[in-house]
C-alpha cells in the first residue's frame, strides 16, 4: 500500500513537470517567481538619443489630447510620478526603428493585488502597450505581467526587482508597415530588456494592445508618439530617452580578404 502511494506520489511529481513544460495558457494565474540579479544603475543616454525626461520638466510630453501639458507630479531626484491626470504622450513623433530606454519604480502597495499593484505601462507608438506592474510576488494573468506584451505574450523570464527600486526597460523596436490602402506589409517586432535581461526576443505582435478584443492591426500614420500609462497607481519614471537605430550606408566593398 505504502509502495503504491509512493507510486502515485511519484507519477504526480512527473505529470505535475509537464503540466509545467506547456505552452503558456491566458488562464494560467501564477506568474512565475522573480530570477535574482544584479543592482541596476540608471543609464546614461547615449550620443544621438533624443532624451524624452530628463527629471527637470514634462516639457517634451502632453495629455493625450496633444495640447494640454502633462501634469504628473515632478519630484526630486529627477523623478515623475503618474497622477490622476491621465496618460500622458510626447510631443515628438517615432518612426520605424528605434530602442527606447525608460527607467521606472513600482511603488510597494502590500493591500493591493493583481493588476491593481504598481500598474502604468509604455505605449510603443502609443498604441502598443509594454506591461508595468509590481510582479514580484503578485499573481495575475500570465500575459498581464510586468514586461508582458499586454494580452499578447508574457515575458520569457521573471526579471522584476522589489516594488520601490528602480528597473530599466529597453524597447528595441521595429515599427508595423502599412501601404496605402492601409494594408499590412509588415507587423511589428519588439525585443525587450528588463534590467538587462532579455524578456522578448523579437516578438511580431499581432496588432494594439486591447484589453478585450483580439489584438489586430488598424493603419496608422508611421509617425507616432509615445505614451505613458495612468492605470491609478504612483508609479514613478525617471530618465527617458529614444534613439534611432539607423542601419549603415553602403555596399559591401572589394576588400582584400583579411583573415581572422
Ligand atoms: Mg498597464
Amino acid at each position: 500500500m505504502r509502495f503504491l502511494s509512493a507510486v502515485a506520489l511519484v507519477l504526480f511529481a512527473l505529470s505535475t513537470t509537464r503540466a509545467e513544460d506547456k505552452y503558456w495558457d491566458i488562464s494560467d494565474l501564477k506568474v512565475a517567481k522573480p530570477e535574482d540579479k544584479e543592482d541596476v544603475k540608471s543609464t546614461p543616454s547615449p550620443k544621438g538619443a533624443l532624451v524624452l525626461f530628463d527629471g527637470k520638466t514634462l516639457d517634451n510630453w502632453t495629455k493625450t489630447d496633444g495640447k494640454s501639458a502633462a501634469a504628473w507630479k515632478l519630484l526630486d531626484g529627477g523623478i515623475a510620478q503618474v497622477n490622476g491626470t491621465g496618460n500622458i504622450i510626447t510631443k515628438e513623433k517615432f518612426d520605424g526603428h528605434f530602442k527606447m530606454h525608460v527607467e521606472f519604480r513600482v511603488p510597494y502597495m502590500p493591500k493591493a493585488s493583481g493588476q491593481g499593484r504598481g500598474n502604468s505601462g509604455v505605449y510603443v507608438m502609443g498604441l502598443y502597450e509594454i506591461q508595468i506592474l509590481d510582479s514580484y510576488n503578485n499573481d495575475t494573468y500570465y500575459d498581464g505581467q510586468a514586461a508582458s506584451i499586454y494580452k499578447q505574450h508574457p515575458p520569457m523570464v521573471n526579471a522584476c526587482r522589489k516594488p520601490g527600486e528602480w528597473q530599466t526597460y529597453d524597447i528595441i523596436w521595429e515599427g508595423p508597415r502599412f501601404d496605402r490602402q492601409g494594408k499590412l506589409l509588415k507587423p511589428a517586432l519588439v525585443t525587450v530588456l528588463q534590467n538587462g535581461v532579455v524578456v522578448q526576443n523579437h516578438f511580431e505582435l499581432s496588432g494594439a494592445t486591447s484589453f478585450v478584443e483580439k489584438p489586430h492591426y488598424t493603419p496608422h500614420p508611421s509617425k507616432m508618439p509615445m505614451g505613458l500609462q495612468y492605470h491609478g497607481n504612483p508609479v514613478r519614471f525617471r530618465n527617458i530617452w529614444v534613439r534611432e537605430i539607423k542601419d549603415i550606408v553602403g555596399k559591401p566593398g572589394n576588400h582584400p580578404h583579411h583573415p581572422g
